[in-house]
């Protein structure tokens, strides 16, 4: 009886807590909002829209909307129309689901290591792993990750379709890579991934987490420095730099 009402106490407390600074944040976001007087309804109007955009405030915003005023007026109808393009004529290939000009897959185009499939989060990833000229199979865009927080289930990804092409006939995929984020949605994901590769004669790889090139090792966080030592490989002797 005694601890339900201390727990009562301490949830009560809690509430009045986040409500006080609930009613703060508000107050600073309103407070904010006001400072902000616009000369012109059409400097507020593309002020809202381009602070719309991820990690720009208002601030940026009016300076992003001024700069464009100070140019040429085809930079703003080029930018307009390239952005107007970019939404309307996008087009995601039907097998690998990267961002594409057409629904055909343009990477079937060049001739690549058809044994590997590499999966990733979205199309910079595929960009940032061609980059490396380390990798020369396919890839699949998976469209995001597992997260229950936003909402996103695997039904939401390209994962059925990424059944669909290892088990297709005449495939010769041998070897999928999952080359996911080292948080917890990506772990989630890819363990999902592989228990639904597990009935298909695909061996599953996942890419190695270790420590950063060009760093110290004394500053590399416990759980790198620990999946390092236990995921450790041959040291190799490249004979051509000796
Ligand atoms: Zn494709």
């Amino acid at each position: 009886m005694g601890n339900s009402g201390i727990y009562k106490n301490i949830r009560l407390n809690k509430r009045c807590f986040d409500l006080f600074f609930f009613i703060l944040f508000k107050k600073i976001e309103e407070r904010d909002c006001v400072a902000m007087v616009y000369p012109s309804k059409l400097i507020e109007d593309a002020v809202n829209e381009i602070s719309k955009l991820p990690g720009i405030g208002e601030k940026t915003a009016l300076r992003l909307a001024l700069f464009l005023l100070k140019e040429p007026s085809e930079s703003t109808h080029n930018l307009s129309g390239a952005l107007i393009n970019l939404r309307d004529q996008t087009k995601y290939c039907k097998i690998c689901h990267i961002i594409s000009d057409s629904e055909e897959c343009t990477c079937e185009s060049v001739r690549k290591d058809a044994s590997l499939l590499c999966v990733v989060e979205d199309t910079p990833d595929v960009i940032a792993i061609q980059n490396t000229a380390q990798y020369n199979g396919y890839f699949h865009v998976l469209g995001g990750v597992i997260s229950p927080i936003e909402g996103i289930g695997p039904s939401e990804l390209h994962i059925d379709s990424l059944i669909e092409r290892v088990k297709a006939p005449g495939s010769e995929i041998k070897e999928v890579i999952l080359a996911l984020s080292a948080n917890m949605e990506g772990e989630t994901t890819a363990f999902y991934i592989a228990k639904k590769l597990k009935p298909f004669n695909v061996q599953v790889t996942s890419i190695a987490r270790g420590v950063p090139v060009g760093s110290e090792l004394e500053y590399a966080d416990e759980i790198t420095l620990g999946r390092s030592i236990a995921q450790r490989m041959r040291y190799q002797i490249n004979e051509n730099e000796q």
